[in-house]
């Protein structure tokens, strides 16, 4: 990369195709709900790391050590089941010989249905001849009754490295609003599941992200991040360079006010059941990793405010996988449509582990403040 295209932002490659119809001009009520977004167009390859990237190297402050997350985990472990547990399942409550026992009053009931069938009676005895040669376990040593679960745990003696999710200069991403004098912005989660971030959902189960907000100048150092220790697999993203383009966004119809809501449904029916596009897949929202614009799948409260009382704004949207409506599909890549998949151009970042995805969302007056975190 050049310095003029890091001071400019990347190039884009992808462009997406004129929408199959001018919404405004059916609806002109929508113009007031659109907003800017910026599809990101995410594939794999090795950016720079001046370039804005997905997972990719970073510009670094020289003293400053790599992030780590000091949030409880949630984490599988196995361990000795309280007697509340045991109480509540017989299952657990079993002794290794108890269990036996329960399997040979199984076995006596099915032999006593063919009392004269003499396959029953050989293999009775080849039953019982097996478990006498098990050797008897003194008691002392029979395990106590285990349980897998899971478990919040803080990491005391070995922190966890954060894996970087995405670095983006202001230039690539115009719609968000860098706080005054930043130029970068750098996310970062710790890719284990968390269940304490704020955010719409009560049991939230996921990444626990970090944001920075950069000057790019005054970062002379580059860092790589080392292999991701541990976490769930589809929250360390694949290393690839971004594309920006810059779109404009329309709500999901159930982000609109009923009456625009009832028009937008109207309008539908009268193109009749053979329309190749409709608002919601075609006409409202694009797929894919984007900055800004309006959130997907209306499925949790959409009066987003920060505790300060500002307004919020939806920084990243990060979903699984690019694919959304084939009307979204770049017009370089036109030919992939319908069922063909291709890891490469639907799965770039390799981002899984929620539903549809994962939405941050900052606060309007002051970016600093905690973010709010959707999982959908
Ligand atoms: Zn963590
Ligand atoms: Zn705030």
């Amino acid at each position: 990369m050049t310095a003029l295209e890091g001071s400019m932002g990347s190039l884009p490659m992808f462009t997406t195709p004129n929408r199959p119809l001018d919404i405004l001009a059916v609806l002109p009520e929508l113009a007031t709900y659109a907003r800017r977004a910026t599809r990101l167009h995410p594939r794999r390859g090795n950016p720079a790391a001046e370039a804005s990237s997905v997972a990719g190297p970073l510009l670094w402050p020289e003293d400053e050590p790599w992030p780590t997350c000091s949030l409880p985990h949630l984490v599988t472990v196995r361990r000795e089941a309280t007697a509340e547990e045991q109480a509540r399942s017989p299952r657990i409550r079993e002794s290794p010989a108890a269990g036996l026992a329960s399997v040979n009053a199984k076995f006596e009931e099915i032999r006593a249905r063919f009392p004269t069938d003499p396959n029953v009676a050989r293999l009775a005895s080849r039953w019982y001849d097996g478990q006498s040669r098990i050797p008897a376990v003194a008691p002392e040593r029979v395990p106590a009754p285990t349980i897998i679960t899971t478990q919040e745990l803080v990491p005391t003696e070995h922190p966890v490295p954060l894996v970087p999710v995405v670095q983006l200069r202001t230039a690539d991403v115009p719609e968000i609003p860098f706080p005054e004098g930043t130029d970068l912005l750098q996310i970062l989660w710790c890719p284990h599941l968390h269940t304490t971030l704020r955010g719409p959902q009560q049991h939230y189960y996921g990444p626990a992200p970090s944001i920075f907000w950069r000057t790019a100048a005054r970062l002379a150092h580059t860092i790589a991040p080392g292999p991701a220790a541990g976490g769930v697999g589809g929250y360390v993203l694949e290393q690839c360079t971004v594309h920006p383009e810059h779109i404009t966004e329309y709500p999901d119809p159930e982000d609109l006010p009923e009456p625009l809501q009832e028009q937008i449904y109207a309008w539908e029916e009268s193109l009749g059941d053979e329309s190749a596009f409709d608002y919601r897949n075609d006409l409202s929202l694009a797929p894919g990793l984007k900055t800004g614009g309006w959130p997907y799948w209306p499925e949790t409260s959409r009066s987003v405010r920060c505790d300060c009382g500002s307004e919020m704004y939806l920084l990243l949207t990060l979903p699984n996988g690019e694919r959304g409506a084939d009307s979204w599909n770049p017009l370089e890549e036109c030919s992939q449509t319908g069922e063909d998949y291709n890891e490469e151009l639907d799965d770039p970042t390799r981002f899984s582990g929620a539903r549809e995805g994962i939405l941050i969302y900052i606060c309007h007056r002051d970016p600093h403040h905690e973010p709010w975190i959707a999982i959908e």
